[in-house]
């Protein structure tokens, strides 16, 4: 079965077919770095990781790129209104806006390692990329549809035949007209038009010279500017949140298919929002979980939920089916989780058996990643295959191959977490799969009662340079030494 991808602007599903499937261009919206990813962020983000995955297991190259907004506005609103938030919370803290960016910058990072994620290939910054955002305002300009006065420059929407259909919004109905605000937008026609550029007030760190004066770009030129200058003016999948569709993506489409007559990116996926407990997550609900709230679950054993447990409970759902945390629903996907990767652990220390089953299982396990990234569909097959009397290395490599895609450490408890253990630590890079099989190999020697054997692989591990801590007869974690 070839990928199909569901097309959030078209709303179908569509054959994939990349310009280039040896470097296909991905565009991610990346985080505002002036706060902690919640659940919900990292559900989004994990969208690009999932596509990058499927698509390399699949046999295409990659090349994505994921942007971070570090001059501190992610809602067009709160920026308009001078609301920068990276200021604000940098001030609160004593620190300047430039420090508080690069903390959770740094802080982005560190999650995506702990949630497996493939890193992208770059992660533009926009305060790096100004002279870029302001050579596409020019280019707006010299098309006729910037306005403004007194350093506040506008995009006409009008003036791009169709704006509104890829959102399906109409102009001055509904959300976009429910934004207006008379004081902040005196210089504005009508209140879908968006800020390109704001005069800077007094105090602000980030700010630039243009010939509009010192000022600073509006958010959905910053994308656009970003995404052209890495993946050029067409490209081939753009992804983000679905609360982005209006007015981020529609915004940025306009920009770039106005300034180069190119139609940006082919296909467009959106990841559903995450409710927890059925409700927004909010700072004032007290819900906007982060890992690290994950991790301090009270759970029985004292040990919270892994970076792999909350990726393995968003494998239980499609990417476009909106999802309802629950600790509940945590604990039970963590549980479902312990015992797939039990059940292959079992499965491989048996005598080979199942290579006929093998076959029908992978193509069933490809026809469900290739079905618009169905990832419940491929942990069934999963499931399916544990049951069918898959034994010794067609479990084994049925493990490895799988969990290049769902990465929740199919074959090892160890696996995942261990990999989080290491990076907590300041490690930027993984446990090594030749530490990680000593240590599986260690536990199955153990297991066996061969303890001679088994101190002998805690050896050539320790001379590889990482530790394994045990937990009963399994290794819980490694860490570096
Ligand atoms: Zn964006």
């Amino acid at each position: 079965m070839a990928l199909s991808l569901y097309d959030s602007a078209s709303r179908g599903n569509v054959p994939f077919e990349p310009a280039d499937p040896a470097r296909v261009r991905i565009y991610t919206c990346g985080p505002t770095v002036y706060r902690y990813a919640h659940i919900g962020n990292l559900r989004t983000y994990l969208l690009t990781d999932l596509l990058v995955r499927t698509l390399r297991f699949l046999g295409y190259g990659t090349f994505a790129v994921q942007n971070i907004t570090d001059m501190g506005h992610m809602h067009q609103e709160q920026l308009e209104a001078g609301e920068d938030k990276v200021v604000a919370a940098a001030r609160a803290a004593g620190k300047s806006a430039r420090e508080i960016a690069a903390f959770f910058t740094e802080a982005f990072f560190r999650d995506g390692r702990h949630m497996a994620f493939f890193p992208a290939d770059v992660y533009p910054r926009a305060s790096e990329h100004v002279p870029e955002m302001i050579a596409l305002v020019s280019a707006l300009e010299e098309r006729g549809v910037v306005y403004g006065e007194g350093g506040y420059l506008y995009f006409d929407v009008t003036k791009t035949p169709g704006y509104g259909v890829f959102s399906g919004t109409v102009l001055g109905e509904g959300e976009a007209a429910e934004r207006t605000d008379e004081g902040i937008h005196r210089h504005k026609k009508r209140p879908e038009d968006f800020t390109l550029w704001l005069p800077a007030e007094a105090g602000r760190e980030f700010q630039w010279e243009s010939r509009w004066g010192r000022g600073w770009p509006g958010w959905h030129i910053e994308c656009a500017a970003m995404a052209i200058k890495y993946l050029g003016p067409e490209f081939d999948v753009h992804v983000g949140g679905v609360d982005l569709r209006f007015p981020h993506h529609e915004n940025s489409r306009a920009v770039v298919m106005t300034a180069t007559g190119k139609r940006f990116a082919a296909v467009w996926m959106h990841a559903a929002h995450l409710l927890v407990d059925g409700k927004k997550m909010s700072k004032s609900a007290g819900n906007e979980y982060t890992l690290d709230d994950l991790a301090a679950a009270p759970r029985p054993g004292g040990k919270g939920f892994s970076p792999a447990d909350f990726r393995h409970y968003c494998l239980t759902l499609h990417y476009s089916s909106p999802m309802n945390f629950t600790w509940e629903g945590q604990e039970a996907a963590a549980r479902a989780r312990s015992r797939l990767q039990a059940a292959f652990r079992r499965a491989a220390l048996r005598g080979t058996s199942g290579g006929n089953a093998a076959a029908a299982l992978r193509t069933e396990f490809l026809d469900a990643i290739s079905d618009s990234l169905n990832m419940p569909r491929a942990l069934a097959v999963a499931h399916k295959a544990v049951r069918s009397g898959i034994g010794g290395d067609v479990a084994r490599s049925l493990a490895e191959e799988w969990d290049a895609v769902l990465a929740v450490g199919l074959l090892s408890e160890a696996g995942a977490e261990s990999e989080a253990a290491v990076v907590g630590e300041g490690e930027p890079a993984g446990v090594p799969d030749a530490v990680a099989a000593l240590a599986r190999q260690r536990d199955a020697l153990r297991a066996a009662g061969d303890y001679s054997g088994a101190d002998a692989l805690r050896e050539r591990i320790r001379a590889a340079g990482y530790e394994v801590i045990d937990k009963g007869k399994e290794t819980s974690r490694i860490v570096k030494r």
